[in-house]
């Protein structure tokens, strides 16, 4: 969907919650030779897996990330005129990105500052803005961009960047030489032209702990808040909001079970939850349960936004790749 661009990848946050060296590693043999980190942190256990791919600091050059980024071979995407100076003073010369505030307000240079030449002799590999609300149908989309053609006409660069992955959505207006997508690539979908494009990468699955049997008027969980109205069968899993399964799947959620989906009941804890399991009589106890986290329904279940779902997911869970 990227069209002539390249098409990068945001590896911040550990991958969005995957596990960034994995995710790394797969990505480059898939053929993408740009990532994003926010932090010099992030970059630095990276470093190793990127052969001729580049790495890019969001957060660009703090006092404290100076030592760090002397002599990385990862660029710092400098985001205010305190940044400019000390890459000036420190970069020996190195190339450097640069973000563009075209509307955000959030990091970024502004036309002001690049009409007084605050660029200039600075060597830029990728220029870039980000958008504020490409998961919209608004008019900032379009004004965002213009601004940002304007502006970057005034800078020298090697390549430019606006899109993350609501912005590739919006068509090859948008793509410029190098596209910036993250939820995309773990199987959030970002905007609706998307749905049915993009196929779950991420599956969750939990096991069973203990098998229960409640009859009318049993209560379970924290606060009670189920009630039994008749006898029903429970599965409480081996999962909770300690893993990013979080209390807002309460009552919410929902567990695959062959054709069928089941509910959650009563809270989530933070190491288990209850499913009802009345469909699933085979079901033992140590057999592994796939909680639905297709990201549009699991965020639709829980109140949380696709991106929270996946940075929130915890450190127990073994990760298979396949
Ligand atoms: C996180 C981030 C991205 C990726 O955004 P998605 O919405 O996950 O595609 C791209 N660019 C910048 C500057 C970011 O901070």
């Amino acid at each position: 969907m990227s069209g002539n661009a390249a098409c990068g990848a945001a590896v911040k946050a550990d991958g969005y919650g995957l596990g960034a060296r994995d995710v790394v590693l797969r990505l480059a043999k898939a053929g993408c030779r740009d990532f994003f980190v926010a932090t010099w942190a992030e970059a630095e256990p990276l470093l190793s897996l990127m052969g001729d791919a580049s790495l890019s600091v969001l957060h660009g050059l703090t006092v404290a990330d100076i030592q760090h980024a002397t002599g990385s071979a990862a660029r710092p995407v400098l985001n205010s005129a305190e940044q400019v100076k000390r890459w000036r003073e420190h970069g020996q010369g190195r190339a450097c990105d640069v973000m563009l505030d075209t509307g955000m307000n959030r990091l970024g240079l502004s036309p002001a500052q690049i009409a007084e030449g605050l660029l200039e002799g600075l060597v830029i590999d990728v220029l870039m803005s980000h958008l504020a609300s490409a998961d919209e149908d608004v008019a900032l989309n379009a004004r965002q961009r213009d601004a940002f053609v304007t502006m970057a006409a005034k800078v020298g660069a090697r390549r430019l960047s606006l899109a993350n992955s609501a912005g590739i959505c919006l068509g090859q207006d948008y793509a410029f030489d190098l596209t910036r997508p993250g939820l995309a690539l773990y199987g959030g979908v970002p905007r609706r032209e998307a749905a049915g494009q993009i196929k779950q990468v991420v599956k969750i699955e939990a096991q069973i702990v203990q098998r229960r049997r409640v009859g009318a008027g049993d209560k379970v969980g924290y606060n009670a808040t189920f009630t039994a109205d008749r006898d029903h069968e429970l599965a409480i899993l081996n999962i909770g909001y300690a893993d990013g399964y979080l209390r807002g799947f309460s009552r919410t959620g929902r567990a695959r079970i062959a054709a069928d989906f089941v509910p959650v009941i009563g809270s989530v804890s933070m190491d288990l939850t209850a499913i009802l399991v009345d469909v699933a009589p085979y079901l033992r106890e140590g057999d592994w349960v796939e909680l639905d986290f297709d990201l549009p329904s699991a965020s639709a279940q829980s109140g949380l936004s696709q991106y929270e779902l996946l940075t929130t997911l915890g450190s127990r869970y073994r990760r298979d790749w396949r």
